[in-house]
């Protein structure tokens, strides 16, 4: 017999609990979402979906913008669209650069043939609004970027202060929400956001592979009044906002079955409701945090700058870092974050994440982290249990 392959057996992923800066765990009604039957990308059934979709998201990412809807691709696929379409070569850039985000933000739009100017800040701290003025030096620029949560190392970055500083300079401002949406309160139109991005396996629950994108109307017309064409065929916004608005031009397949994902954690976020999901991500953040301290480790980033969805945890002298990573994957089926770039070896990053982000959680990382931290001789210093309690 020729041409005989051993088949595999089906799949069977084991049952994680998913407390890292992502993938989050998924709602079962979003794993049931993308089980649905597959429709064409032009049937009925599906156009009806989809201007849901634009209306939820719209909701939740605070805007109006007629501009708004996800592309097909994970949160670095949003950071690319908005870059290569807003930027045309030789454009000022200013991007604030204090983690993984920033640093790959600068790559982009470099690749895009901008001139680019780092504002750059400790990792672990938010940058001020001065940092960008002193690094912009009083010249103009076409784009101010920033990360609104930097998933690198949990720090939350102030955005309102930020519109003032790009009036100044004459520049769009463009923020990542990839981390913060539906975690942390996303305001678009309030705070003068021209351009924005986020992910979907972050706090809204639902698998990677698509990217909320919202533009302005001066992001738009900045777009629309360019010299060339965007570079990138699949991810300009003006051939793919054909499809997604009423003309409903065949661009590429939607992935119809993630797009059903998206439409039913949308759904779960409107009906907790935004305000809700964000004090609860607070809630669970703060009993995270003082149970972590009751063990007596150290938080990598001042309060007032720390993100309730991402914690970054100092790892102590003596403790092998990636042994407690592979002890609490190995004997609880927990998943935490390591550190990257300056921060690699240094701390661990936990998520408490959408769907993820429960008292119950809070307890079992606590639980397990004292108990695999025990197996290395950390001396436990106090209760975490009774700490996360009485937040
Ligand atoms: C995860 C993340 C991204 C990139 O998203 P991918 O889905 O990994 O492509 C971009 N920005 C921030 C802040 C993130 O947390």
């Amino acid at each position: 017999m020729t041409g005989m392959t051993d088949v595999p057996a089906p799949l069977l992923p084991p049952t994680r609990t998913l407390l890292g800066p992502g993938p989050s765990d998924v709602s079962p009604s979003v794993l049931q979402a993308l089980a649905k039957p597959t429709v064409g990308h032009l049937d009925p059934s599906f156009l009806a979906a989809m201007d849901e979709i634009r209306r939820m998201l719209r909701t939740v990412m605070g805007t109006r913008n007629e501009l708004t809807f996800p592309m097909s691709g994970t949160g670095s696929s949003g950071m690319e669209t908005c870059l290569v379409n807003l930027i045309e070569p030789g454009d000022r850039v200013l991007v604030g650069v204090n983690g993984v985000f920033g640093t790959r933000m600068v790559d982009v739009a470099e690749r895009c043939g901008a001139e680019v100017r780092a504002v750059e800040g400790e990792w672990g701290r938010a940058l001020s609004p001065e940092a960008f003025r002193e690094a912009a030096a009083g010249e103009p620029f076409a784009l101010l970027c920033a990360v609104h949560a930097e998933t690198s190392t949990g720090v939350s970055q102030q955005i309102p202060p930020l519109r003032e500083v790009a009036d100044d300079l004459g520049a769009l401002l463009l923020v990542d929400c990839v981390t913060s949406l539906a975690g942390t309160p996303v305001e678009l139109d309030l705070w003068g956001v021209d351009a924005a991005y986020s992910g979907t396996q972050k706090c809204l629950s639902c698998p990677p592979g698509l990217s909320p994108i919202s533009f302005s109307a001066r992001a738009e017309e900045r777009l629309r009044a360019r010299s060339k064409k965007v570079q990138s065929w699949y991810l300009d916004l003006t051939l793919v906002a054909s499809y997604w608005g009423s003309e409903r031009v065949y661009h590429h397949t939607a992935p119809i079955n993630m797009l059903y994902g998206l439409h039913e954690a949308l759904r779960l976020v409107l009906e907790e409701g935004l305000e809700e999901r964000c004090a609860r991500h607070r809630q669970n953040g703060r009993a995270l945090w003082a149970g972590l301290e009751a063990l007596g480790l150290e938080l990598a980033v001042p309060e007032a700058e720390r993100l309730p969805q991402l914690t970054a945890v100092r790892v102590p002298d003596g403790i092998d870092e990636a042994r407690v990573r592979r002890d609490l994957l190995e004997a609880f089926g927990i998943e935490i974050g390591a550190g990257l770039g300056p921060m690699r070896g240094q701390v661990w990053r936990i998520g408490l994440m959408g769907a993820g982000s429960t008292r119950k959680n809070v307890t079992l990382c606590l639980s397990a982290l004292s108990s695999v931290l025990a197996d290395q001789g950390f001396a436990l210093r106090g209760d975490p249990l009774a700490a996360a309690a009485g937040v």
